[in-house]
């Protein structure tokens, strides 16, 4: 029934749906692997909303100041329990990964301290916040202080590069689990756990921040639980579970998160104050459906790599690969099958399915870029997404799926789109 319907109304070939069950069949084991960790980290929710007897009251609106919002108050104390920290700041007003990221960092850093990035390069959007890229203003760097950076070598931190780029001006390190927009594996938290180790073993003070961007709940612990002062992510991406609206979350040691609070409002009022107009009920909501939705993407990945495996392409992750993320690249070889992948995936969108994504000059962006994203909250990346810049290898970075079976078709359409030019 599934196929006459993808055949009739999607156009799907007798090729792809072959293809796609072959994928179905060689990553059923995956498949049972992420279904195993959606069970246990979604059972951890409910038991923590027992814990904390969450009800009807938590769900409602505070306004002014916000003082005593139970609510807020509560959800941070299921976020600290959930991610094995002390403490955590859970707000709808931190606008996105690279603002709670940036609190992180100009909370606990001052003027002469060092930042030391271990996984090479942070996130594009980082740049700005630290001041590698010249002329931004208000910048770490405006502030007095120092970074430096360790590249990777193989996927791996470089330990000697870093044991070396630690002296005692060194206050912060700062670690990628996701690689975002790398060619690179995903670090699992085990793997992070090995990097603090070793920087705690040189200097216990340094403080070690994680951005845990795109990974929270792809494995059944997160980075706290393996000795990170401070966790950081976005609620628009796996945490929010596709229902928060907007938000960031920051994790971690009693001590850490404090001090964050008095950057993340002001000195002396820190944590007590914050509004919450009516955020509390999608951001629970959508944090106990978190480890549900994450799987399906993880799913989609998954289903992702094997198609495009039998189609011949090179994929990161592989099928079988362990996955700490939500990300899969394709690299796709030619700018026309870059852009056939991204308009496949914009057809199998619940929002704008019939936009036409084109490649555009992105402002801070050296290639063009081509984006295809169909989200009921935008920019949302849990939600299904694709983008790639337009430069060799043509790869194509695929995120989200609410869904596992909605993004399953998109994939599909994608591979059908990339299929057909390839025949031409
Ligand atoms: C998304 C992301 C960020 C922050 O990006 P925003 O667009 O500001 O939310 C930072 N690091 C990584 C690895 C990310 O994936």
């Amino acid at each position: 029934m599934v196929n006459s319907f993808l055949k009739e109304k999607y156009g799907i070939s007798d090729k792809i749906l072959e293809l796609s069950k072959k994928a179905d069949i060689k990553a059923a084991e995956a498949y049972k692997k992420a279904e195993e960790i959606c069970e246990y980290n979604s059972l951890r929710v409910l038991k923590a909303f027992a814990d904390h007897n969450v009800s009807e009251a938590h769900l409602g609106v505070s306004t002014g100041y916000g003082y005593d919002d139970v609510g807020r108050d509560t959800l941070e104390r299921i976020y600290a329990d959930m991610f094995g920290g002390e403490d955590a700041l859970v707000r709808h007003n931190i606008v996105n990964g690279t603002m709670a990221i940036a609190t992180c960092l100009y909370g606990v850093l001052r003027p002469g301290d060092t930042l030391v990035a271990a996984t090479g390069k942070p996130y594009d959007t980082l740049e700005e916040v630290i001041g590698i890229r010249s002329g931004s203003s208000g910048s770490l760097k405006d502030f007095g202080i120092n970074y430096r950076q360790v590249d990777m070598i193989d996927s791996k931190v470089d330990f000697d590069g870093l044991a070396e780029a630690i002296d005692d001006s060194v206050k912060a390190v700062i670690i990628q689990r996701s690689k975002g927009y790398d060619w690179r594996d995903t670090y699992s938290v085990d793997g992070i756990g090995e990097i603090i180790a070793f920087v705690k073993s040189i200097n216990k003070n340094i403080i070690c921040i994680v951005d845990n961007c795109y990974g929270e709940f792809a494995e059944e612990k997160e980075p706290c639980s393996v000795g990170a002062d401070l966790i950081v992510g976005s609620l628009i991406k796996n945490p929010g579970g596709g229902l928060a609206m907007s938000g960031g979350y920051i994790v971690g040691t009693k001590e850490a998160v404090e001090k964050v609070s008095y950057r993340l409002t002001c000195p002396g009022i820190g944590r007590e104050c914050g509004a919450t107009l009516g955020n509390n009920r999608t951001m629970y909501q959508g944090f106990f459906m978190a480890p549900h939705v994450v799987c399906n993407a993880v799913k989609a990945g998954i289903f992702c790599s094997a198609l495009f495996e039998e189609l011949g392409y090179e994929v990161n992750p592989s099928s079988d690969a362990f996955r700490s993320d939500i990300i899969t690249s394709v690299k796709l070889g030619s700018e026309e099958k870059l852009i056939a992948f991204c308009r496949g995936i914009q057809q199998g969108a619940p929002i704008d399915s019939f936009v036409v994504p084109m490649p555009w000059d992105m402002p801070g962006y050296e290639n063009q870029v081509i984006m295809a994203a169909g989200a009921f909250v935008q920019g949302s990346s849990i939600e299904i997404s694709a983008d790639g810049p337009i430069k060799p290898p043509y790869t194509a970075y695929f995120q989200g799926g609410l869904t596992f079976e909605t993004a399953r078709l998109a994939i599909m359409l994608a591979a059908e789109n990339v299929l057909s030019e390839s025949n031409k």
